[in-house]
């Protein structure tokens, strides 16, 4: 489009209506802005549901993931995302051939709505213990509310939501023979946990990691952060816990983390399964690990 400036003729009453209009463009705008930051499309676009290997199945829908651990004593579901995905979670539970009601167990990977915020509605329709890694509890139990980037946006806030055990780092959830261990990733949340199992599927035993996040997201202040001053300190203790972990299986908390919709349809050519990928989670931690590099060299460059 051309720029009209040179037959531009401005009068007092459009100068009035500027005033006016101005104003009223930046509040709809910020608003919109708001409401991009709590929710993306694909986070409530339905995926098939899926076996992974072993005892773990895919629950989640196209932008945020769900898994399912299926044991002889019930099962235990990683994240509640928000009210609007619990029906596709449900759904996708039944579709595999379980009961959403024998969930016996709730975990997250950090306690952000688009993990945690439906999860008051899952411990009532299921009956779940709701168990959370130490530092998240506290966002959790106030809605969102405590949370060190988030708390004052009320678009992010949900449901305050008890919690029934508080795990630390290192700690494992078992149920009916299977072993979950609780690893502290804290950074992008306080309590932000990396979770660990291992499945076996013809045979073969595979170590399973589901990423509970390495991003450093817009906004978040690495360097004099009064609400968390060690997160500088914290992401550095993240980098070295997933580097040790080890991994033939790579998961995480949203399927963009792994390249869920690369891997699923190789799914139906048989053969390997599509998840393993051991060199890509290595690829995958060492970038992030670079981002957050350069973003805490260019706040600290900015902060001189
Ligand atoms: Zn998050």
């Amino acid at each position: 489009m051309d720029h009209p400036a040179d037959d531009f003729a401005y009068t007092p009453l459009m100068r009035r209506r500027i005033l006016i209009v101005f104003p009223l463009l930046i509040l709809v705008l910020a608003a919109a802005g708001r409401v991009l930051a709590q929710s993306n499309p694909e986070w409530t676009e339905p995926f098939p549901p899926f076996h992974i290997a072993g005892n773990l199945y895919y629950v989640g829908s196209k932008g945020l993931a769900n898994y399912l651990v299926t044991t002889p004593q019930g099962n235990i579901l990683i994240n509640s995302d928000m009210e609007a995905n619990v029906p596709l979670i449900e759904a996708s539970v039944e579709k595999l051939g379980f009961k959403f009601k024998d969930t016996k167990i709730l975990l997250i990977s950090h306690a952000h709505w688009d993990h945690d915020a439906a999860s008051a509605t899952i411990k009532e329709r299921t009956g779940a213990a709701y168990m959370v890694m130490d530092a998240d509890v506290p966002v959790v139990e106030s809605g969102g509310k405590t949370d060190f980037a988030y708390g004052n946006d009320a678009t992010t806030l949900y449901r305050p939501t008890k919690v029934d055990r508080v795990l630390h780092d290192g700690d494992e959830v078992r149920l009916g023979g299977t072993v979950l261990v609780a690893h502290l990733t804290p950074g992008h949340s306080k309590g932000c946990t990396t979770w660990t199992m291992q499945v076996t599927e013809h045979g073969k035993t595979y170590n399973v990691v589901i990423l509970g996040s390495p991003n450093v997201n817009p906004g978040y202040k690495l360097i004099g952060n009064a609400a968390y001053p060690q997160i500088a300190e914290d992401y550095e203790r993240m980098w070295r816990v997933l580097r040790s972990l080890p991994c033939d299986i790579f998961l995480g908390a949203h399927g963009s983390y792994f390249g869920l919709e690369e891997k699923y349809p190789r799914l139906k050519e048989g053969g390997a399964i599509p998840f393993v990928d051991p060199d890509g989670y290595k690829r995958y931690i060492a970038q992030k690990e670079q981002d957050f590099r350069t973003e805490l060299a260019r706040q600290k460059l900015a902060a001189q």
